[in-house]
């Protein structure tokens, strides 16, 4: 996990990027697209429709929109299976954002954008924001050699999805809950309630 609180209350942002086994498997293509935006705007104007991270608002070309919703999720390789689990969720400016999936932004040409954050952000000089990103690229690398199970339990009373009572669903079932990064929708059938539970804001 690369976003934490500390001892002293004080938010330290390291880069990451998500291992290649679960890409596209996320929040926004299992929840229906309402239940997702509702997410989304809650989120943000929980947080003051500011970054809860740097305390910014997210600039969007000459404008600033909400800030952007995004899963915290832990990775944990522990036996019986490996699980990533839905830790919270976070109302994130664009450019801490991007530094969550630092991988897709050296793609897409955001290299210096994600240093320049990472030394705002955490007071630190460009030989640190370096280090750091080398630290996301080896973590990935060992993540993706991974399936990884998908517990949801977070969103329990909020959401009830048919056959996995405890919202814990094995890595071989999780392409039955649709992917953004393949394009495929959601075959398996879901309820969803009309209050979010708080504990889905709490990490
Ligand atoms: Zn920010």
């Amino acid at each position: 996990m690369s976003i934490i609180r500390n001892e002293d209350g004080i938010v330290e942002l390291g880069a990451d990027r998500l291992p290649g086994s679960v890409w596209g498997s996320n929040l926004r293509v299992i929840l229906p697209t309402s239940r997702w935006v509702a997410l989304s705007r809650r989120t943000a104007q929980r947080a003051g429709r500011v970054c809860e991270v740097c305390g910014q608002p997210s600039y969007y070309g000459q404008g600033i929109r909400n800030p952007d919703c995004h899963e915290i999720w832990e990775f944990d390789a522990m036996m019986p299976r490996p699980v990533q689990r839905l830790r919270a969720v976070i109302a994130l400016c664009g450019a801490c954002h991007e530094t969550q999936h630092s991988g897709l932004a050296e793609l897409n040409d955001r290299w210096e954008s994600v240093i320049a954050t990472l030394c705002r952000v955490n007071g630190w000089d460009r030989a640190d924001a370096e280090v750091d990103i080398e630290r996301s690229r080896a973590r990935y690398r060992e993540l993706s050699t991974t399936e990884w199970d998908l517990d949801l339990g977070r969103l329990e009373g909020w959401v009830e999805l048919d056959g996995y009572p405890d919202l814990v669903i094995p890595s071989e079932d999780r392409a039955a809950l649709g992917n953004t990064f393949d394009k495929t929708k959601r075959k398996l059938s879901l309820i969803v309630g009309a209050d979010i539970p708080l504990a889905i804001w709490t990490w």
